[in-house]
């Protein structure tokens, strides 16, 4: 499939999805981390204010004793018991001497003081509550001698902490002692610190404001991601949904495929993909019309579909063709299923024969890559030729060597003709009668600047398939019009020349005038060109070879049948066709079981020519004692490896005295 068509379907497959759903998450994930900042941060400030203001009013018992000199407890008592609206301020306020030793107190509690700690707990005289005095840096009782006392953070952590691990301490009976050291002695100011909930109030609102707003902004997500799980759903579906049948299409072939192949990856099953496709399925549509076409495979999916088990895939690729990925035990199997498929679409129009090609390709264990495995299957199923009927044909690395070739020839062959790289050769035909030269027939050479010498073997078949014979035939009969009309300038006396041509011709109405107004164009006597037709040219439109040969023959041109008994009505065509020359296939000359019967059918051959005032020419002579038996059948010429093999024109020209 194209890369951006893949790309684009992709994206539409998953790209709203996702970042849909790391919205979320994010808007999640943002959430959790400000509401617990912003809860920390603004209970902290809460906690932290009330113990910053209850320790302010500790520090102005603390001023009381700024430049304070007498050293009794008593005088101490007085001076706090003389500022009544500082002792107001305060919840206690006790007295301990050097030796912790209780002196005074306004209340009659003590706290008793534990310095092996970094957190200091006083437990009160009643011992129930639990209060606290803190000094983070010197393990001491807090001094509030420097100042100010702020409650950071970290002290109100180990507080929380602390408290509310080893010790319960409810919010609201929080007390905060604070000594002052004053002459020795030690000066203990309590302040209750009671956190009550309703100092959360406002913060607590803002909480569920913020859940109140995710919520809204969560639910909006989840309903957007479930509507696009559904799109996505449909998107898929229309992707993989082939157009004609409405069942799997090619996308999803190859990916399932792919998928299966991997999953079967240590081979626990064997694999082939199968192209399978119905012969002529154009001509069905002309016939019947598109519609009728589509209908067919439509069935023909429907069919295959039912025959296709859980671990296989199949999809309509086009027109009436198919591909399948099966699971098979051995090969025999495999075509039995095949035949099988086959059977099924036979079984749509039941009045009807179809035929039908299959291409196999056995997967390898290791091999995933669907699209480009299947394509050996088709190449497969194209060597099959059009037509191999209701055969199977297997891939191997020759078929694509010679599919590399196909393209190759493809390639090069319009340059070909611009260079001249293809070249004529001829090869005499000689009259038995005094062995001379009576002939010649043009055969092409495709002398290629990479590949070398080319036999016409390894492009003719190419050309006849891509058409391009055309253009090939019409130029070798330039070409030999051009030498003949050289060799008459130069007062040299004729023989004919033949030319090859391809049934392809066949088509054309005016091919009789179009081969006339080439030879004209160099004013040669149509004597001297011969036009050799393969009897094959008659399964084609008969009516248009018939007339052709008439108009070429009334125009003076000799025509032969080439290769006459290799195809299957040789006869049947003589009867229909008024020709010149019969060329007698090679065949009947080759392998030393055949030859007696073959020689047999030469001779009743070459009897029934002369009876119907043909010319007899037999082909692929290599042996002396061949030529002595056709001379003896009084053959009229020979052609073969015997006398000459073909020859470029000059060397040609200068052999035979031209
Ligand atoms: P063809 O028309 O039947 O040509 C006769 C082939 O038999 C030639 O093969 C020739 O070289 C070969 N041959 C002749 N005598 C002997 C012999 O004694 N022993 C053996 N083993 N072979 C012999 P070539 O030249 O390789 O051509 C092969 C085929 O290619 C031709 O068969 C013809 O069908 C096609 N071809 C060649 N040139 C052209 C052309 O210009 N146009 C078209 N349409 N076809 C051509
Ligand atoms: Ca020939
Ligand atoms: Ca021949």
């Amino acid at each position: 499939m194209n890369r951006s068509k893949e790309k684009r379907i992709n994206k539409l497959k998953k790209k709203r999805i996702w970042p849909s759903i790391l919205g979320l998450i994010v808007i999640l994930f943002i959430f959790v981390v400000v509401m617990t900042v912003a809860l920390f941060a603004s209970g902290m400030d809460i906690v932290q204010r009330k113990f910053t203001e209850s320790s302010r009013k500790s520090l102005k018992v603390a001023e009381l004793f700024e430049d304070y000199d007498s050293e009794t407890g008593e005088k101490i008592e007085q001076t706090v018991l003389s500022h009544i609206d500082v002792l107001e301020e305060i919840d206690a306020i006790s007295v301990i001497d050097a030796d912790r030793n209780p002196v005074w107190s306004s209340s009659g509690e003590y706290p008793v003081i534990d310095e092996t700690i970094n957190i200091v707990f006083l437990t009160g005289i009643t011992g129930e509550e639990i209060n606290v005095i803190l000094n983070e840096d010197t393990k001491q009782v807090f001094s509030v001698e420097a100042g100010e006392i702020i409650f950071n953070e970290n002290i109100l952590m180990k507080l929380f902490s602390v408290s509310n691990y080893d010790v319960t301490v409810p919010f609201e009976e929080l007390k905060l002692w604070l000594v002052i050291p004053v002459n020795g002695f030690e000066v203990l100011v309590l302040n209750n610190v009671p956190i009550y909930h309703q100092d959360f109030l406002m913060m607590g609102i803002c909480i569920l404001l913020c859940i109140l707003l995710i919520s809204v902004f969560i639910t909006y997500y989840l309903i957007s991601i479930i509507s696009m799980v559904f799109n996505v759903r449909k998107t898929k579906k229309i992707i993989y949904t082939d157009m004609v049948t409405g069942g799997d299409n090619w996308l999803l072939f190859t990916r399932k495929g792919a998928s299966l192949l991997k999953k079967n990856g240590k081979g626990k099953q064997n694999y082939a993909l199968v192209h399978l496709e119905m012969r002529k399925y154009r001509s069905f549509c002309t016939c019947f019309g598109v519609n009728k076409g589509q209908e067919l495979i439509e069935s023909f999916y429907a069919a295959l579909r039912k025959e296709i088990q859980k671990n296989e895939v199949m999809s309509h690729q086009e027109d009436a063709k198919f591909g399948l990925l099966l699971v098979y035990t051995e090969t025999e199997q495999l075509e039995a299923r095949i035949q099988q498929l086959k059977n099924a679409m036979n079984a749509v129009l039941p009045g009807m024969k179809m035929y039908f090609g299959a291409g196999v390709y056995l997967v390898r264990h290791g091999e995933y890559d669907v699209e480009q495995l299947y394509n050996n299957a088709m190449i497969a199923c194209e060597m099959l030729g059009e037509e191999a009927e209701n055969k199977i044909a297997y891939f191997d690395v020759e078929m694509n060597k010679q599919k590399l070739w196909e393209r190759k020839v493809e390639d090069d062959m319009d340059r070909a003709l611009a260079n001249r790289e293809f070249q004529v050769y001829l090869q005499p035909k000689i009259s038995t009668s005094e062995e001379v030269l009576g002939g010649a027939e043009a055969l092409v050479r495709w002398i290629h600047p990479t590949e070398g010498f080319i036999s016409p073997n390894r492009f003719i078949p190419i050309f006849e398939k891509n058409g391009f014979i055309l253009k090939l035939d019409d130029y070798m009969l330039e070409e030999i019009a051009k030498v003949q009309a050289g060799w008459l300038a130069q007062g040299r006396k004729l023989v004919p020349i033949s030319v090859n041509v391809s049934r392809a011709h066949f088509t054309r109405e005016d091919l009789a005038e179009h081969i006339c107004a080439i030879v004209d164009k160099y004013q040669v006597p149509h004597s001297a060109i011969e036009l050799e037709l393969t009897e094959s040219a008659f399964f084609d439109d008969k009516k248009v070879l018939l007339n052709t040969v008439q108009k070429l023959r009334t125009a003076g041109f000799p025509v032969s049948m080439d290769d006459f008994g290799a195809g299957y009505s040789s006869l049947n065509s003589l009867k229909e066709l008024q020709i010149d020359v019969l060329k007698i296939d090679a065949d009947f000359f080759r392998g030393a079981d055949v030859e007696e019967r073959g020689l047999l059918i030469v001779s009743e051959v070459i009897d029934l020519a002369k009876k119907l005032n043909m010319k007899i020419v037999a082909e692929g002579i290599e042996s002396r004692e061949q030529v002595e038996f056709l001379i003896e059948q009084e053959c009229d010429l020979i052609q073969g490896y015997f006398y000459s093999k073909p020859m470029p024109v000059e060397e040609f020209a200068q052999k035979y005295n031209m």
